[in-house]
């Protein structure tokens, strides 16, 4: 029911009804309209201001991202303690192993190198946590690339090792006949009088005296290259190293190897005798570096106390004539 509405007319002294017209009311609609508006906008804008209350999912997915993000800081942690690690590895392997081996050591800039391409990571751009999340993949790609260089540089050092192991076999390192009393050195390395030629002479091996028939000696492992009966050295033994190394075994009355024949350290290769240019029962051995001859009587250390060491050193050292 609609109200209606009186006033009191003070000049005629009578209640008179309030005519409102359709314009007035009208406006007061639109007035009534517009203040709904503004109220509901204010009452949304300060809906979105305040903290807004969380649906049980929305606070389990708040938590899961909390966990995560924990997570990976942990992550980053191990991480830490992983690189940690590996530079202790990667330092004994460069001043080490590589020293040891005498290989250069791996610059530090090869093993920190990164992977190409700007767009590698292009994928977990755009969240919150990106940054957290390329980081960790940065860290974690970069790691995989310096365990790959690590990994490969002790594949190498295995080889060297391999190949020291070799090299140690192989250089002559044991006195050419049995001398357990070392006596049987009549003639070292150096200038000597030459038993034929009668003048000093450098004799470029040593002269071991023994019984013809005593066991001559390979002093490494080695190729046979020579066994065959010459002028001078008599029947005559080249033995190849490899390395650099070569021994030289002259005057033997018998072979027991061939041409070609792989030899240990140790193996008897022939017998010691009196062929060629000999004025007695001897052994003249040679040996060999990069082509050079040198003095074999720093290639006995293989079975020698240093004091036999020393005996056999003062021994080849006496100026005494050489049997050639
Ligand atoms: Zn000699």
């Amino acid at each position: 029911m609609k109200k209606l509405k009186y006033y009191y007319d003070t000049e005629t002294l009578s209640y008179k009804r309030v005519e409102t017209s359709k314009s007035k009311r009208l406006g007061l609609i639109v007035l009534f309209v517009i203040s709904v508006i503004i109220v509901s906008i204010v009452l949304f804008i300060s809906y979105l201001n305040i903290p807004s209350i969380e649906t049980p999912k929305e606070k389990a997915y708040k938590r899961e991202l909390r966990n995560m993000k924990l997570e990976y800081e942990s992550l980053n942690k191990q991480m830490d303690q992983m690189v940690n690690v590996l530079e202790d590895i990667e330092r004994r392997d460069n001043k080490i192993y590589r020293v040891y081996f005498e290989a250069d050591p791996i610059p530090e800039e090869q093993r920190n190198v990164g992977f190409g391409g700007v767009n590698r990571y292009n994928d977990l751009k755009g969240y919150n946590n990106s940054e957290l999340l390329i980081n960790t993949n940065r860290r974690v790609d970069k790691l995989k690339k310096r365990l790959v260089v690590q990994s490969r540089s002790l594949d190498k050092i295995k080889e060297m090792a391999r190949n020291k192991e070799a090299m140690l076999k192989s250089i002559p390192a044991i006195q050419p006949v049995p001398n357990d009393d070392l006596k049987r050195i009549s003639a070292g390395y150096g200038y000597r009088m030459h038993p034929i030629l009668k003048y000093k002479k450098l004799h470029e091996g040593i002269d071991f005296s023994a019984p013809v028939g005593t066991p001559v000696y390979a002093t490494g492992n080695g190729v046979i290259r020579e066994a065959r009966r010459t002028g001078g050295y008599g029947k005559l033994i080249l033995l190849d190293h490899g390395f650099g190394y070569k021994t030289f075994y002259a005057h033997l009355s018998k072979f027991n190897v061939s041409e070609g024949q792989k030899v240990k350290r140790g193996d008897v290769i022939g017998e010691l005798g009196n062929t060629g240019l000999s004025t007695g029962p001897h052994l003249h051995y040679e040996v060999h570096k990069d082509n050079k001859i040198v003095n074999p009587i720093n290639y006995f250390y293989g079975d020698l106390s240093p004091k036999e060491y020393s005996i056999l050193r003062r021994r080849a050292a006496m100026q005494r004539q050489s049997l050639d």
